[in-house]
């Protein structure tokens, strides 16, 4: 599967926006965007000109960075997202949200999407008591995702080093005994991603 092989840095300074692809570098002073908020390249900073078409496209990459999703699961979620009842972008980023990678993330057990996509793999999950190493895995409200292998050094550095970070509302997270519990899905004031996805809407929709 084709995967993006570049420094990841490189994806924050082109959308101008923290993706967090880096781990606790992404919360420091080191972090590239702070250091040359401007985009990579020759002209990176030269004035940016924005159709309505490229802002539909850069909005739609951005989310596929900062979740790290590829082009045709993108899609499939988006098909998911508008059969569902409610507002079709809400619904995308609820669906992008409840994926395994981003809840591992989220509560604090990966220092990044990356590196929880990494350890789902490797069979250090169970969702409701059974190992899931299917990062994409969707969840539902009611889930429990628990660590298995708890002496990992990986996850156990993870959790130091997110311990003083907010955990998102709508889920449980018991550090102490490396389990979150999914309390309910998000709605869109539970997910602190500064994007505006219907813009990804117009752009699939035409
Ligand atoms: Fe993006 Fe993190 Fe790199 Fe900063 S350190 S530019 S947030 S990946």
């Amino acid at each position: 599967m084709a995967r993006y092989t570049d420094s990841v840095c490189r994806l924050c300074r082109r959308e101008g926006q923290k993706l967090f692809l880096k781990g606790e570098r992404c919360y420091s002073e080191k972090c590239a965007l702070v250091r040359r908020n401007y985009a990579p390249g020759e002209h990176g900073q030269g004035r940016r000109k924005n159709s309505e078409y490229g802002t539909q496209t850069r909005t739609k990459q951005k989310a596929k960075r900062y979740y790290g999703v590829l082009e045709h699961q993108f899609h499939k979620y988006y098909e998911m997202a508008i059969k569902q009842a409610g507002i079709t972008g809400d619904n995308l980023l609820r669906i992008l949200e409840s994926r395994l990678d981003n809840i591992v993330y989220r509560a604090g057990f990966a220092n990044s999407r990356a590196e929880a996509r990494q350890l789902v793999t490797h069979r250090h999950f169970s969702v409701n008591g059974v190992i899931v190493n299917v990062p994409s895995y969707l969840c539902k409200a009611g889930d429990v995702v628990a660590v298995r292998h708890t002496e990992v050094e990986k996850i156990k550095s993870a959790i130091e080093a997110n311990s003083a970070r907010p955990k998102p509302s709508w889920m449980d997270v018991d550090s102490e005994h490396m389990s979150a519990t999914v309390t309910k899905l998000p709605d869109r004031s539970e997910i602190d991603f500064d994007i505006e996805e219907h813009f990804i809407v117009e752009l699939y929709s035409k």
